[in-house]
């Protein structure tokens, strides 16, 4: 089985009212923390690439890194850990046809900030190439807020998903997925301060809530079709204390709670996307690290404790907010 396309696993999702997690990889050891984690919970798997994962390790790197997970899967645990490797916020038709020609089992194609007509003639192009060689495709519909790898949103350029549009959308595409915009946003810096309020015990910024009522009106319109939330990480505090503890300056980094990303997986939501609160279960790693032994300059010293933090945020994800622990 090994790599495999997301169309099972998103149906058994949907029907089981869990989310399958989505995490970027941009080397070893951030494959190898995350792939433990969903071998030991033998928990079904996307990995995915952005545009600048690529341009940072090469495409050969990253397929092959995963291509070694789902055989050291096999071999060391006697687990057929099934993974989908998928491209994140693809931008043109060359670049999903590229990582759809070097392997990708699903890409994502996001025009989501030109118009409606515009978006649906790229996005039908990409679906149309993508299903003649057995890939799946990810389509976008409204626009986040926030800056991911080479997306990058205003908060007055972003919009909610309109659902009277989905499904037109999806009928004239033919798309497999579709991510939609109901108030999460990319990166460690979600929202301003001015868009949250503040808990007055801690002083911590407390974002709004998302729009569950556009999630339950588009599933309403799109029964068992999939929906995929992007900029899900839920910054949790500990990373970002740790960070400042040791030197970092990360003031009012915010995310999205674990308990409405929980709900969301409940419903119609299929694929939740984490990649900053890997960024930080690494960087508060190393930066302690670093604290505790000024001494150390072997990456072996570092990197050991930094995967092994970023298994101990997925195992955490995969039970507590995803709901797809032994669901493989
Ligand atoms: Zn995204």
């Amino acid at each position: 089985m090994a790599i495999v396309t997301s169309k099972e696993m998103f149906r058994k999702a949907y029907d089981g009212g869990y989310a399958i997690g989505a995490f970027n990889v941009n080397n070893m050891e951030i494959v190898q923390g995350i792939t433990e984690a969903a071998i030991e919970l033998r928990a079904p798997l996307i990995l995915q690439v952005s545009k600048g994962a690529r341009n940072y390790a090469k495409h050969v790197y990253l397929m092959k890194l995963i291509e070694a997970a789902v055989a050291d899967a096999e071999q060391t645990a006697g687990f057929d850990l099934p993974i989908v490797v998928h491209l994140d916020h693809g931008d043109s038709f060359e670049l999903c046809k590229s990582c759809i020609d070097g392997g990708f089992s699903s890409v994502m194609i996001d025009r989501s900030g030109l118009p409606f007509e515009e978006n649906i003639a790229i996005t039908k192009q990409v679906v149309e190439y993508a299903h003649d060689h057995g890939v799946v495709v990810e389509a976008e519909l409204g626009t986040l807020a926030g800056v991911e790898d080479e997306v990058n949103v205003s908060a007055e350029d972003s919009s909610y998903t309109r659902p009277e549009d989905v499904q037109e959308f999806v009928e004239r595409t033919g798309c497999d997925s579709l991510a939609i915009a109901i108030g999460t946003s990319h990166g460690a810096y979600k929202f301003t301060a001015a868009q949250c309020t503040r808990d007055p015990e801690t002083g911590k910024l407390v974002p709004p809530p998302l729009r569950f009522d556009i999630l339950d009106e588009v599933a309403q319109r799109l029964p068992g079709f999939p929906i995929v939330l992007h900029g899900s990480s839920s910054v949790p505090q500990e990373f970002v204390d740790i960070i400042n503890q040791y030197g970092g300056k990360m003031p009012d980094a915010v995310g999205i709670p674990e308990e409405q990303l929980r709900q969301a997986a409940r419903g119609a939501v299929c694929k939740i996307n984490i990649d900053s609160d890997l960024r930080l279960a690494l960087t508060a790693s190393i930066r302690k690290h670093f604290g505790d032994h000024p001494e150390h300059f072997d990456p072996r010293q570092y990197l050991t404790p930094g995967r092994a933090a970023i298994k101990a945020m997925v195992e955490h994800k995969l039970i507590n907010v995803l709901g797809c622990d032994g669901k493989a």
